[in-house]
C-alpha cells in the first residue's frame, strides 16, 4: 500500500490502531510468547496479563471480568448469542430481532430460517426506528431471545436499549444487544441497561481486528459455540488471542477517556461537514432524523448520483467513505437498512456514510467539503435516465428477499 494522503471517513467500518494500543501489545508478539495456560511462570504470567486486560474492558461497560467472554469478533459473539439462547432453551424455536441489523445477525437468522427456526424481523419507521409496541406484542411464549443492536452501524440511529431490555425482562425472554459502534462514543452500563448479553468488537475502538467480547451476564445459562480447551472459563475453546486481549484491554481504557472528545470536538466536526453538504450541494438530505445518534456518524443521500460512483471519485482524492456496511459493499443491492427506513432503492442507492473519529482534524473536513461539490456536478451530469433504468432489476429482487413483521 501506498503512503498518498489519506482522509479516513470510515471509523464505522473500522478504526486505526491507536499507538498507545499497538505498543501495549508488541511485547507479547515479540517476547511474552508463552501459553497462558502453562504451569510455569512464563506461561501463566501472560494468563494474569489477560485477567488484568479482562478487568479493563469489563470496567468499559460496567461489568464483572467472570461475565466476559473473549472471542475472535463481533460477527463470532453475534452468532454465539443467539447460538446460546436456543441451544439452552431447545423448545423455544423464535426469535424477534430487526430490520437493521448488521449482516452477523441478519444472515445468521437467515440460516436458522433454513434450519426450521421462526424469525421475526421488526420494521422501522422512516426516522429509523421500532415500534415498541410491536416488539412487545411480537414476543411470544417460544421466542428463545431478543436481539436488537443499539446504535447502527450505517446511519449512526441509536435504539432505546434500556425500555426494550425492560420490555424483554417483562416477558422473561433474553435480551442480547449488538453494541459494536457503541463505546468511546456512549457510556455503557450493562447493569443500567438491563441486557443479558452485549457484543463489542475491538477493532471498532482503535485496537486491532480479530478480537471481541460476549458479556453474559451472572446466572445466564450459557452453552459454548466454540468448543475445545478450558480457556475462557470454558466458555471458549482456544489458545488465547493474547496480544490482541492485551490491546482491548488498552483500547477500553483509552475509548473511556475518548468519550468527553467525541462528544465535543468530534461531533462538531461531524455537524460541519454534514451542515457543510447540505448547504452546499443541491438535493442532498440526511438519512434518519438529527437525534438520537452517534456523535461520530452522518448518511447523506446525494439524488441522481450512484453512492459507487462518488466514492470512487473520493478515493481518488484520498478520501475513505462508504455506502452501506463494508460487509455488502460490492453486492449491487442497496442498503437493507435504508430500505427499511422506506427510502426509495433510488435514493439509497445514492447515500454515502461518513463516519468520523478522533484522530480527524477540522482540515480534513473543509478539505472533503471543498471537493465534494465539484464531484457531485460532475456526476449530475451523467445522465439520470440511463441510471434509473439499470436499477429497476434489483428493486423487485430486493423486495423479494425481505420479510416483514405482521403486525398485530
Ligand atoms: C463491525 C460490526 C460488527 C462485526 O464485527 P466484526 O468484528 O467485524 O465481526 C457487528 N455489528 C456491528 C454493528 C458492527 O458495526
Amino acid at each position: 500500500m501506498s503512503q498518498r494522503r489519506t482522509v479516513y471517513f470510515d471509523n464505522n467500518a473500522t478504526t486505526r490502531v491507536a499507538p498507545e494500543v499497538f505498543d501495549a501489545m508488541v511485547p507479547y508478539l515479540r517476547d511474552f510468547y508463552g501459553n497462558p495456560s502453562s504451569a510455569y511462570r512464563f506461561g501463566s504470567q501472560v494468563g494474569k496479563d489477560i485477567e488484568a486486560a479482562r478487568e479493563k474492558v469489563a470496567k468499559l461497560i460496567g461489568a464483572d471480568p467472570k461475565e466476559v467472554i473473549f472471542t475472535s469478533c463481533g460477527t463470532e459473539s453475534n452468532n454465539t448469542a443467539i447460538h446460546s439462547a436456543l441451544i439452552t432453551q431447545p423448545k423455544k424455536k423464535h426469535i424477534v430481532t430487526t430490520m437493521v441489523e448488521h449482516s452477523a445477525i441478519i444472515k445468521y437468522s437467515d440460516f436458522l430460517r433454513k434450519q426450521g427456526y421462526e424469525i421475526t424481523l421488526l420494521p422501522v419507521d422512516s426516522d429509523g426506528q421500532l415500534d415498541l409496541h410491536l416488539l412487545d406484542k411480537s414476543i411470544r411464549p417460544d421466542t428463545a431471545i431478543v436481539s436488537v443492536m443499539w446504535a447502527n452501524n450505517e446511519t449512526g440511529i441509536v435504539f432505546p436499549i434500556e425500555e426494550i431490555a425492560a420490555i424483554c425482562r417483562m416477558h422473561d425472554v433474553l435480551f442480547h444487544t449488538d453494541a459494536t459502534q457503541v463505546p468511546g462514543k456512549m457510556a455503557i452500563d450493562v447493569n443500567a441497561l438491563g441486557v443479558d448479553m452485549l457484543t463489542l468488537s475491538a477493532h471498532k475502538l482503535h485496537a486491532p481486528k480479530g478480537i471481541g467480547l460476549l458479556y453474559v451476564k451472572k446466572r445466564t445459562k450459557f452453552q459454548p459455540y466454540v468448543i475445545g480447551g478450558h480457556q475462557e472459563r470454558g466458555n471458549r475453546g482456544g489458545t488465547e488471542n493474547v496480544a490482541n486481549m492485551i490491546a482491548f484491554g488498552r483500547a477500553a481504557e483509552i475509548a473511556m477517556a475518548h468519550l468527553q472528545e467525541e462528544n465535543t470536538r468530534v461531533r462538531a466536526l461531524r455537524d460541519k461537514l454534514e451542515n457543510g453538504i447540505l448547504k452546499s450541494i443541491p438535493n442532498t438530505v440526511r438519512t434518519g432524523p438529527k437525534e438520537p445518534r452517534l456523535p461520530n456518524t452522518s448518511n447523506i443521500g446525494f439524488d441522481g448520483c450512484e453512492a459507487e460512483a462518488i466514492l470512487m471519485l473520493l478515493d481518488q482524492a484520498g478520501v475513505c467513505a462508504s455506502s452501506g456496511s463494508a460487509c455488502t459493499t460490492g453486492s449491487l443491492d442497496p442498503s437493507h437498512v435504508l430500505v427499511a427506513m422506506g427510502i426509495k432503492p433510488m435514493r439509497a442507492r445514492g447515500c454515502i456514510r461518513f463516519s468520523l473519529g478522533i484522530y480527524n482534524t477540522e482540515e480534513e473536513v473543509d478539505y472533503v467539503l471543498q471537493q465534494l461539490p465539484p464531484m457531485i456536478a460532475k456526476l449530475r451530469d451523467i445522465s439520470p435516465v440511463k441510471q434509473s433504468e439499470s436499477h429497476r432489476k434489483h428493486e423487485t429482487h430486493f423486495a423479494e428477499t425481505t420479510t416483514r413483521a405482521k403486525v398485530a
